[in-house]
């Protein structure tokens, strides 16, 4: 039988409850949550484009323009000139022959794995990767192959035993929970000796990484090296929905065999609009990123210097390990309770024993907000008994995709 409330308890007892809370007014630095004004530090408008004047002017004017709905699926009737213009600009940002728009990033994750994952290939796919990632895995008929997170060791190894051509390495290029970086240059030199294909999930990359925020290929030097790029323009270009770059017969095939692409309506317009102006300021404003990851970098020494640990690393995403999920809800509140929001994340997001407060900064935070932040979170650890003093190791990777 399957009992729903009995279901409910579990999670309650497990402590992985989930409920929403209420923001009103846009993704700013500061928001009102639940009626209550709080410095936001778990949101992923990285770079203000979200609530940005001109980008709301453009989604506003699109709307009066188009309309607000795209009508049908892109190979019914779905397919409007913004969403064209919006395929070129992407394609020229990232430098590849062509683009492809998708309803979200996780569409066209699911969508890219089903298209590329055959019966007979396999996916080899990093332990960390991103649920859209696992779920494409799932849906795909190849094999799946889950390598331990960023480790090229087993990937090479699991690539001699069970590679063959025209199989597929994935990995997102900036971790969401964890934000570490993967090794690409490592995957794309594997790749090439067993005639696999790359797939880099760029989410969490575009607007913060490399040159210009083009993300963390280009910043490895690995311009037209990979494959498949993903991408979502719900991150830092402030909007919604997903896009995939790569050669033209790659985004011909996803055209005609992407079931998430095929069966979904195209992107709204004026949510196409949005993506385009934040996609222009960006490549304007190419400094925008570099105050992202100074701000970043201002945090993790803020953190730092008040004895708190945090994974070495360099990107926007800042994971406070706390292991037990029960104690990151706990801490989370009472950071609540202080005016820091930062989400707890817990399994399934990330493995058993590694919940987390999950921070992450906009360029827009200010450097009194981190060090108000800062003390916040070290008292409300102190509250709650909560230890972010110890080695933050990473949990060991677990088979998630299997
Ligand atoms: C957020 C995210 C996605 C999903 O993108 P949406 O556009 O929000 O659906 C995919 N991959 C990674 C790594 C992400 O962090």
């Amino acid at each position: 039988m399957n009992d729903i409330s009995a279901q409910l308890d579990r999670l309650r007892d497990a402590g992985l409850y989930r409920r929403t809370r209420l923001i009103s007014g846009p993704q700013g630095p500061r928001v009102m949550l639940d009626g209550k004004p709080v410095l936001l530090l778990c949101s992923n408008n990285y770079l203000g484009f979200a609530d940005h004047p001109r980008v709301r002017q453009a989604a506003a004017d699109a709307a009066m323009r188009w309309g607000v709905g795209a009508g049908a699926s892109r190979l019914v009737s779905g397919t409007m000139t913004i969403h064209e213009r919006l395929e070129q600009r992407l394609a020229a940002f990232e430098g590849t022959e062509s683009c492809i728009l998708f309803g979200s990033g996780y569409l066209a994750n699911v969508g890219v794995l089903c298209a590329l994952g055959v019966a007979g290939q396999t996916i080899f796919s990093d332990a960390l990767n991103h649920a859209s990632i696992i779920d494409g895995c799932r849906l795909a008929r190849a094999e799946t192959f889950v390598y331990d997170h960023c480790d090229l060791r087993h990937l090479e190894w699991a690539l001699r035993e069970h590679g063959r051509e025209g199989d597929v390495i994935v990995t997102d290029s900036v971790f969401s929970m964890d934000g570490d970086i993967a090794p690409l240059a490592g995957i794309v030199e594997l790749a090439r000796r067993h005639g696999a294909r790359v797939v880099v999930d760029e989410a969490h990359a575009t607007g913060a990484l490399g040159p210009g925020g083009r993300g963390a290929i280009a910043e490895a030097g690995l311009d037209g090296q990979v494959d498949v790029l993903v991408g979502t323009l719900s991150k830092s270009l402030g909007s919604y929905g997903g896009y995939v770059c790569a050669s033209r017969e790659i985004t011909e095939l996803l055209l005609n065999s992407a079931r998430a692409l095929i069966f979904s309506t195209a992107l709204p317009p004026p949510v196409a609009a949005g993506a385009l102006a934040a996609l222009e300021l960006l490549i304007e404003q190419p400094l925008r990123p570099a105050k992202l990851q100074a701000t970043a970098a201002l945090l993790r020494s803020e953190l730092a210097a008040a004895g708190i640990a945090a994974p070495s690393g360099r990107t926007q995403i800042v994971p406070l390990i706390v292991g037990d999920a029960d104690a990151a809800v706990r801490l989370s509140q009472a950071a609540l309770a202080r005016g820091v929001f930062a989400q707890a994340i817990r399994p399934p997001t990330v493995p058993p024993g590694s919940s987390r407060l999950r921070l992450t900064v906009m360029a827009s935070h200010t450097a009194s907000e981190l060090a108000g932040a800062v003390t916040a979170l070290s008292e409300a650890a102190r509250e709650v008994g909560a230890s972010l003093a110890g080695e933050p190791a990473l949990a060991e990777p677990v088979a998630r995709a299997a």
